[in-house]
């Protein structure tokens, strides 16, 4: 079966920059829906950084550039979504450890383990319309293929409309979030859509 080594994750993170990039606005309309307008905005810069520092600096190991894309999030964010994002990244990275090449189920448990340290920083489940709910489907989805974790994840964030906010900026306009979709949500489908589009190349 097909493993996959540092420049896999590295085009995968630096196709999310170009999808970021092209749907900044997008993201942006959804933040200032429910949140304060900054969503495409805040990613757009922060997944620049990682490109950039992709670009310059190669880590050897699948786990390292998914370390220090999450690191650079986290620096570069200044939004919720930064450090949350960052922790994705980074747990999942840690979870690959120094492996050279993963398999997708390997992906898929890293990024499982990612997820959970989102779920433990932010203190949201899935139902509170937050990223989690477009990531925790998608990591499940995962184990199956690249092409179910970008449907779960779509699927989970198209999910988020009628739910009201329960963590996040959105939370603080109570029933007046329903019927939005979460910006969040939104950009983890994008960034599975990238991973399935990589993983089909
Ligand atoms: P900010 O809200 O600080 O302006 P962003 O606009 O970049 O940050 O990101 C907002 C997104 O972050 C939300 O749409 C939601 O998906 C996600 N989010 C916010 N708080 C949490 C949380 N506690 N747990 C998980 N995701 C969260
Ligand atoms: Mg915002
Ligand atoms: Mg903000």
């Amino acid at each position: 079966t097909e493993t996959y080594g540092a420049e896999f994750l590295a085009r995968w993170l630096t196709a999310a920059a170009e999808d970021v990039d092209r749907e900044a606005d997008r993201l942006t309309d959804l933040d200032s829906a429910i949140g304060d307008a900054d969503h495409g905005a805040n990613l757009k810069r922060g997944f620049a950084a990682v490109a950039e520092t992709l670009a310059k600096e190669p880590p050897g190991t699948p786990g390292a550039v998914l370390t220090t894309a999450g690191r650079q999030l986290i620096s570069t964010v200044g939004g919720a979504s930064g450090p949350l994002y960052g922790t994705l990244l980074r747990s999942a990275g840690k979870a690959l450890g120094d492996e050279e090449r993963v398999g997708r189920e390997r992906l898929a448990e890293a990024f499982g383990a990612g997820v959970e340290a989102v779920a433990r920083l932010g203190g949201a489940q899935v139902g509170d319309k937050t990223m989690l709910d477009a990531l925790v489907p998608a990591a499940e989805a995962l184990r199956e293929s690249f092409a179910a974790a970008r449907a779960a994840a779509e699927e989970g964030a198209l999910a988020t409309v009628p739910l009201r906010a329960r963590k996040g900026r959105a939370s603080y306009l109570g029933e007046r979030s329903v019927g939005h979709q979460d910006p969040g949500a939104t950009s983890s489908a994008l960034l599975f859509a990238a991973l399935a589009d990589t993983a089909a190349e």
